[in-house]
């Protein structure tokens, strides 16, 4: 299994919650601990425009690609504009493609970045510029790889842009579990949404995944799902409280990849957001997604 990655992901935003060296931090902690060598990773080109613009509109892009977003634009994507910023989103929008078409053949993909899922098609939001698995999902479709796509999203916060942009498309189903009063609010209507009461352990919010995965597998029937994996539902996330553990959100992992995996449904995993204390935690908790799929993707040759 190789991995999506590239280094201009760790942008630099001045001091900020939003850790952009965690990306590096996951890459070399994989190679330390023996789980990936250097030549398991692949860097992405840049998406095209024509991609981006499936999702996006060309003024937002424009703006993006001009320095020209408006003050309000920028309130609402908290973060600070520079090149690399624009010049990272491109990238990461090319990752997510990049990973959605392999996982085409391997089953699983991972990439170590993406899961913007606040951007809206007209503004970024909530530190994200690009809806990437939104875009992947439209590019699949497009080139008639897949029909229908299922984003499952376990970030700590609702994936509003995503649900938005695929409102009343019947192609394509969004999940999201999260936590209920908390930011975004008010909330998009995903095509199921469970909120979450502030204090959900893990066994409450397995349970919960448990519930509702094996149902829309079999319901809705994706021919492609996009795992977005957050690391902020984590006990010691300095944006949330929901109370997960390290070894909660690993079974988490294990339990989501394998659904799929058993199922024979391509997933792509993009990573979404992680705020821990700690940063080494939210890189052990992203690692820990990366080793779930290794021992599926292991398990499979034997
Ligand atoms: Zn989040």
């Amino acid at each position: 299994m190789k991995i999506i990655y590239s280094p201009k992901y760790e942008v630099d935003i001045g001091a900020h919650v939003f850790p952009t060296v965690k990306y590096r931090l996951i890459k070399e902690r994989l190679i330390s601990g023996e789980l990936a060598c250097e030549s398991d990773f692949i860097q992405p080109e840049k998406a095209s425009l024509e991609n981006v613009a499936l999702v996006h509109t060309k003024d937002y892009i424009n703006k993006l690609n001009t320095g020209t977003l408006s003050y309000a634009n920028l309130l609402k994507l908290e973060l600070p504009y520079s090149k690399e910023l624009a010049e990272a989103a491109f990238v990461c929008v090319g990752g997510t493609i990049l990973t959605a078409r392999r996982s085409l053949n391997d089953k699983i993909s991972v990439h170590l970045g993406g899961g913007f899922h606040h951007a809206y098609p007209d503004h970024g939001e909530g530190f994200c510029v690009f809806n990437d698995p939104a875009v992947a999902i439209r590019v699949l479709q497009k080139e008639g790889l897949i029909k229908k796509g299922l984003v499952f999203d376990v970030d700590l916060h609702q994936g509003n842009g995503t649900a938005n942009i695929f409102d009343n498309d019947s192609t394509v189903f969004t999940f999201s579990i999260h936590q209920e009063q908390l930011y975004p609010l008010p909330k998009e209507r995903s095509s199921l949404d469970i909120g979450l009461d502030a204090g959900t352990n893990d066994d409450v919010y397995i349970k919960h995944l448990e519930e509702s995965l094996p149902k829309i597998i079999k319901e809705f029937r994706p021919d492609f799902a996009i795992y977005l994996s957050g690391a902020d539902p984590y006990k010691f996330d300095q944006l949330g409280n929901l109370e997960l553990s390290l070894s909660g959100l690993k079974r988490r992992d294990e339990f989501v990849l394998g659904e799929f995996y058993n199922s024979d449904i391509p997933v792509a995993v993009v990573f979404g957001g992680g705020y821990a204390l700690n940063v080494l935690d939210t890189v052990e908790i992203h690692s820990n997604t990366v080793k779930a799929a290794y021992e599926l993707v292991n398990r499979g040759k034997r």
